[in-house]
């Protein structure tokens, strides 16, 4: 375990940067048994910052894995409605919500596919009404990630598991600005570099982006009134700000539901529900995937289209330069919360409304309208490299460098 005063400022820095826990607010923790030492201070942190009260939702990877070993696949599939109604409740009360993520990478490798996407998509349906509190930014969350023996050894398998975890918690350090000499402020910097970038990309509001590498081709167009969206946001209501990922290196918009054509391909491995899909490419006509093939994880990539109709279009398109602190480690993680923000990315599955102008007020059907995507799933994946061109097509349709060789192609001002 590193010391206990990195670790300390580890979780004031979730705490005040990531949920930025208010005076007498609750705090609802998901963490896993494996990192109950970093729960803890976290916790005690929470109460020294005044949190009226902690609740802890433990998870035990071993404990998951049996489960999907040995329960048949309705039990699976068989949210209890105690459990809805607690996300629920918190959610309703106002409640920080912070995740301390760390998973195996394989946990249910070798699990019946079909096994895992019951149970996912029945996660999903039972969660979908909390899911609306996070993804229109109604309470304040945040996501950290942790080292644990299974991670930290798929990320450097030639090491004992205590070094591994050691070399990992340095690189989430590093990542996430806790080795500064003030990592609050540390963020507030980098907060505002991408401030500079959404605010560029909100002034253009580009008709088209053009993807261009190795494998893909693509087209997609973003709707009208989209918004750019990256670092800091602020909850609905109370303005409150937060950072829901910690890391977090992108800005991200909306898609158009029914404007993407042509061919993109993953440059990163996907880890879906604890099984990896590496290698694939997804075919795009009128936004809908129409083709799809992965050299490992075809099984899992199917399963994961098949969810519902919204998992075959796009959710989310976020930019990140490729010389961000994450890719420059020169490590693949396993881990979408890391992956994603050393890569350009696109998610298949839901939108985040508020990416559109009056998005979070509008219902289904008018978000249909406005080329906003529905979904029960929400999963990110990896497109950008040091090859990856991006041209952004204005309204009157002439193109504009936006990204070259993995970089912003335009100095923020
Ligand atoms: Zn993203
Ligand atoms: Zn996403």
């Amino acid at each position: 375990m590193p010391e206990t005063k990195m670790l300390e400022q580890y979780a004031e820095l979730a705490l005040r940067t990531g949920v930025n826990l208010q005076h007498n607010q609750k705090l609802m923790i998901n963490s896993t048994i494996e990192g109950a030492t970093f729960t803890r201070i976290v916790a005690r942190k929470a109460y020294e910052l005044g949190a009226k009260d902690v609740h802890i939702n433990w998870t035990d990877d071993e404990l998951t894995r049996l489960k999907f070993e040995y329960a048949d696949q309705d039990v699976l599939a068989e949210v209890p409605e105690w459990k809805v109604k607690m996300y629920d409740t918190f959610a309703e009360e106002g409640s920080a919500v912070l995740s301390i993520r760390a998973t195996d990478p394989d946990l249910l490798k070798g699990i019946d596919p079909a096994k895992i996407a019951a149970a996912n998509k029945a996660g999903a349906q039972a969660m979908s009404n909390f899911r609306n509190y996070t993804m229109n930014d109604r309470i304040q969350w945040s996501i950290v990630a942790i080292p644990i023996d299974a991670w930290a050894q798929k990320i450097f398998p030639d090491e004992p598991a205590e070094q591994a975890k050691e070399k990992l918690w340095e690189q989430i350090f590093s990542i996430v600005r806790v080795d500064q000499d003030n990592p609050v402020e540390a963020w507030q910097e980098h907060n505002d570099i991408l401030a500079q970038a959404r605010e560029f990309l909100n002034r253009r509001q580009y008709h088209t982006l053009v993807y261009k590498a190795l494998g893909t081709d693509l087209k997609v167009q973003l709707p009208k009134n989209h918004i750019w969206k990256g670092g800091s946001t602020t909850t609905e209501k109370q303005n409150i700000p937060f950072n829901a990922n910690m890391p977090t290196e992108e800005v991200f918009t909306v898609p158009h539901k029914y404007g993407v054509d042509g061919v993109v391909s993953s440059t990163k491995p996907l880890n879906y529900g604890g099984n990896l899909i590496e290698n694939f490419t997804l075919t795009f006509k009128d936004g809908k995937v129409v083709d799809y093939q992965a050299e490992k994880g075809q099984d899992t990539l199917q399963h994961l289209l098949d969810t519902d109709d919204g998992a075959r279009r796009l959710g989310e398109l976020a930019l990140v330069p490729h010389h961000s602190p994450i890719s420059q480690s020169g490590l693949i993680f396993y881990n979408t919360l890391y992956d994603e923000n050393a890569s350009c990315h696109l998610a298949l599955g839901k939108a985040y409304p508020n990416s559109l102008q009056g998005g979070s007020d509008m219902d289904e059907a008018d978000l249909d309208q406005n080329g906003v995507n529905h979904s029960l799933t929400h999963v990110d994946f990896m497109v950008g490299s040091g090859q990856l061109d991006i041209d952004g097509v204005l309204a009157d349709g002439s193109p504009e460098p936006l990204m070259r060789k993995g970089n912003w192609a335009i100095e923020f001002e």
